[in-house]
C-alpha cells in the first residue's frame, strides 16, 4: 500500500476500482480536488492485468477521427490540455501518416476524413524524420498530436495520485458493492458482470529493438484492414501495433505477426534486423456502439467504461466530467447514462 503523508481535505471518501488509465485519471483529479481517494488495483505495480499495459499510448484525436464519432475528438482535444497540464514532459511531436502507392486511394480517403494535418512531400518527410528519407512520396503530418509510453506513464500518474494525497492499494480486489461512499468503477472488461453489454476487442502488438532506425513520433502506415503503426519508445524500442479483432482470446496469431512485422519492414527495411522483444495482446473494453460511457448508478456508484481504442486519448476528459458531476451535479448528455 502506498499512502501520502498529506491529510485529505474533502469530507466525501471516493474509492476508485481499477488503476488502468481510466481509474488513474479519475483518482488523480478527485485527489487534486481535495477528496479522500483510495485507488484499488488487483494487479501489482507492474499492472500486467490491465489493458492499459498493452496500449500504444497515442494521443491522436485528429487521426482517430477517420474511424470514430465526433465525441471522441471532443473528449480527446480537451484531454490533450489535461495531459499537458499534469505531465508537461509528454511528447507532442505530432504523428505521421504514410502509404505505399498501392494504397494511394485509402491514403487520400484518410486525408479527406481527417483534419489537423498538412501534407509533406518527400523532402519535408525526410526533414522531419531523416530515417524515412527516400521511403515515401509524401505523407500527412498531424502536428498537434502526442504520445505517451503506457508502462512509464501509469507509474507516473500513480505517483502523482499519492502526491495529491491519495492512497493506492495494489493486490486489492474489492467489488463495488463491498465499499461505502462514492465508488468509481473503472474495472474495464472485468466489470462485465455488472455491465453485460461490454465486450473485448483484441489488439495485438509486437515490441522490437533496433538502433538502426530513429523516429521521433508515431508513424501510421495506411493498410487495407487495420491502421498499423510504429511507435518509438525509449531505449531503441519500437511498438508495432495494432490489430483489431472481435475475439477475446489472448496471444498473437501468425497472420497478425506477419502483418505487424511487414508494416515495420515497409516503414523501414532496417527493421528486418531488429530484435523481437515481446509479443502481446490486450482486450479493449467496448460497448456495442464503441463509445465511452459514464453510468450513474444508485448508492453513489459511478461506472466509467467502454474506452475501447481511445483510453489514453480520452481518460483525462472523462475524469473531469465525473468530477463535475460529483461536485456540481453537471450531466454531460453525450457520455452519461443513468442506470
Ligand atoms: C494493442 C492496443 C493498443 C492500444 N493503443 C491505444 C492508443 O494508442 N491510444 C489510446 O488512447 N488507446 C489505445 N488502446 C486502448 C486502451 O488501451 C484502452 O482503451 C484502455 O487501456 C482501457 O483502460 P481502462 O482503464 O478502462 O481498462 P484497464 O486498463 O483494463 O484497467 C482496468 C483495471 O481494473 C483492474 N481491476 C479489474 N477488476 C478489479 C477489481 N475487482 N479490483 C481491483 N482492480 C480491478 C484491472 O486489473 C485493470 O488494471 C490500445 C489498446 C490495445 C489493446
Amino acid at each position: 500500500m502506498y499512502q501520502s503523508s498529506k491529510t485529505p481535505k474533502g469530507d466525501s471518501h471516493v474509492s476508485v476500482i481499477g488503476a488502468g488509465i481510466a481509474g488513474a485519471w479519475q483518482a488523480l483529479l478527485f485527489a487534486q480536488a481535495g477528496h479522500a481517494v483510495t485507488l484499488h488495483e488487483r494487479s501489482d505495480e507492474a499492472m500486467m492485468l490491465s489493458t492499459s499495459h498493452w496500449a500504444g499510448g497515442m494521443l491522436a484525436p485528429w487521426c482517430e477521427s477517420e474511424v470514430s464519432e465526433p465525441i471522441i475528438s471532443r473528449l480527446g482535444l480537451r484531454a490533450l490540455d489535461l495531459w499537458r497540464r499534469e505531465l508537461p514532459d509528454t511528447p507532442f511531436n505530432g504523428s505521421l501518416v504514410v502509404a505505399h502507392s498501392r494504397d494511394r486511394n485509402d491514403f487520400e480517403r484518410f486525408a479527406r476524413l481527417t483534419s489537423g494535418h498538412r501534407r509533406l512531400d518527400a523532402r519535408g518527410l525526410a526533414e522531419l524524420e531523416p530515417s524515412l528519407e527516400g521511403r515515401f512520396r509524401d505523407g500527412l503530418f498531424f502536428a498537434g498530436e502526442g504520445h505517451v509510453e503506457p508502462r512509464r506513464v501509469l507509474p507516473k500518474l500513480h505517483e502523482r495520485i499519492i502526491a495529491a494525497g491519495g492512497t493506492i492499494k495494489f493486490n486489492s480486489e474489492p467489488q463495488p458493492s463491498d465499499i461505502d461512499g462514492i465508488v468509481i468503477d473503472c474495472r474495464g472488461l472485468s466489470a462485465r458482470y455488472n455491465q453485460p453489454e461490454l465486450r473485448g476487442v483484441k489488439g495485438e502488438l509486437i515490441l522490437i529493438e533496433s538502433d538502426e532506425v530513429q523516429l521521433a513520433r508515431p508513424v501510421r502506415l495506411i493498410h487495407p484492414r487495420w491502421p498499423l503503426y510504429v511507435i518509438p519508445r525509449e531505449d531503441n524500442l519500437f511498438m508495432l501495433g495494432a490489430t483489431s479483432i472481435e475475439a477475446e482470446d489472448t496471444g498473437v496469431s501468425v497472420r497478425s505477426a506477419l502483418e505487424l512485422l511487414g508494416a515495420a519492414y515497409a516503414v523501414h527495411p532496417a527493421f528486418a534486423e531488429a530484435r523481437i522483444v515481446e509479443f502481446g495482446s490486450g482486450l479493449r473494453p467496448a460497448f456495442p456502439d464503441n463509445l465511452p460511457r459514464i453510468t450513474i448508478g444508485k448508492d453513489n456508484h459511478i461506472a466509467v467504461n467502454g474506452l475501447y481504442r481511445h483510453g489514453f486519448l480520452i481518460a483525462p476528459a472523462l475524469a473531469e466530467l465525473t468530477l463535475a458531476y460529483v461536485e456540481h451535479g453537471r450531466i454531460d448528455n453525450e457520455v452519461m447514462r443513468c442506470a
